[in-house]
């Protein structure tokens, strides 16, 4: 039995990534498409052999609620029409798949776990990192205590962008810059293979005057979070820098190094620790699976076997609360401290 997907917008994820991944998923496939072309909606349903009377626009969208063969509906669109197509799509009776970043506001994400509540369905945030093998293994090793007391975790994601039309690059539509977009990844998984959550936040925020790329939204983002017991994290990202996507952690008696650690694909895991007076250096290899075919897949399975998603809408709305204490300190010069809450305990 396989879970029905709509997908809503046909951008570069849904054709590059997602679209292809439904062909390594075991548990979902795509049975309808919402987008605002006919022609690629004409095209791409030919392509996957979707019915074309499982094609929608944005426009009648809503009927979406009359098509049985649908469950799920995933939202893939610029970040700003999340919680309005997630609200709606809760209404028309169907379960929610939403792309990070989850909205752009915390209250757009209070409203969408409300509507999906209200209407009895569930809400998951596609945060593909947690589903990913090696990003997996740092949280067990963690979990396990391998390395002692973890103490610093140093965490960049940086890229280049060249289209200042993209909404990308739209304060309306994006939200903000390089960090609700890829900063994200380094906020999300820190959180993640740590299992706490940070009670203060200083940032940090750039732009190169007169780029027309970052005219509206910021290039840099620069921040640390200060967790409990003293652990320290600092992130950095860039929406103006060569491509690099790392972390490491820092612990009594070892370190932990992911290289191409937010990738699609190609991630390095490397460990290394005390062993008496030597170090011990390990490069760790695991097969590699496609992040978002486990991903699709988890959320299938929670609705198969009505359980909650791993990484539900509560998840988005911490993500939310963070930024935008990072955006506060920013513009304030001082750190933000964090509401205290014990969130991991209520969701996992
Ligand atoms: P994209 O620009 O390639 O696609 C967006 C789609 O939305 C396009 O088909 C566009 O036509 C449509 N659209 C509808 N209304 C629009 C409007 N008013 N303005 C602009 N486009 C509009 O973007 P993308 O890279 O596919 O990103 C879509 C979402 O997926 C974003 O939320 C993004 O953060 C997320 N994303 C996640 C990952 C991941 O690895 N999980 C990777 C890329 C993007």
């Amino acid at each position: 039995e396989r879970v029905g997907y709509a997908l809503v917008g046909l951008g570069h994820l849904t054709l590059e990534e997602l679209l292809p991944a439904f062909g390594e998923c075991k548990k979902s496939k795509p049975v309808a498409l919402v987008s605002g072309s006919p022609e690629k909606l004409q095209k791409v349903a030919k392509q996957y052999g979707i019915k074309p009377e499982s094609c929608y626009s944005y426009e009648n969208y809503d009927k979406l609620k009359d098509n049985p063969d649908v469950q799920v509906i995933y939202i893939v669109l610029p970040n700003s029409m999340h919680a309005e197509y997630t609200i709606r799509g809760a209404q028309a009776g169907k379960h929610i798949l939403c792309e990070k970043p989850m909205a752009n506001s915390v209250a757009e994400c209070e409203a969408m776990i409300e509507a999906c509540k209200k209407a009895g369905r569930k809400l998951m945030i596609a945060y593909r990192i947690q589903y990913q093998p090696h990003n997996r293994m740092v949280r067990k090793m963690m979990q396990a205590n391998q390395f002692g007391k973890p103490k610093l975790i140093e965490a960049f994601n940086t890229q280049s962008s060249a289209n200042p039309r993209h909404w990308r690059h739209k304060k309306d539509l994006a939200g903000g810059g390089a960090l609700p977009d890829i900063g994200l990844y380094c906020l999300n998984t820190c959180r993640f293979v740590l299992g706490t959550e940070p009670i203060e936040v200083s940032g940090y925020t750039y732009s190169t005057p007169g780029n027309p790329l970052f005219s509206e939204v910021e290039e840099l983002c620069s921040w640390q979070m200060r967790f409990p017991d003293g652990i320290v994290v600092n992130c950095a990202t860039d929406y103006n820098a060569h491509d690099s996507r790392l972390y490491r952690v820092m612990a009594e008696r070892g370190w932990i190094h992911l290289d191409q650690a937010f990738a699609y694909e190609g991630q390095q895991l490397k460990t290394s620790r005390a062993d008496g007076m030597t170090e011990r250096t390990e490069q760790i290899t695991l097969g590699s699976k496609n992040q978002f075919a486990t991903e699709i897949d988890h959320f299938s399975e929670c609705i198969l076997n009505n359980k909650d998603p791993y990484t539900p809408g509560e998840e988005g709305l911490q993500d939310q609360r963070i930024m935008e204490a990072i955006y506060q300190s920013a513009r304030e010069g001082r750190p933000v401290k964090l509401p205290t809450i014990n969130q991991r305990d209520a969701f996992r």
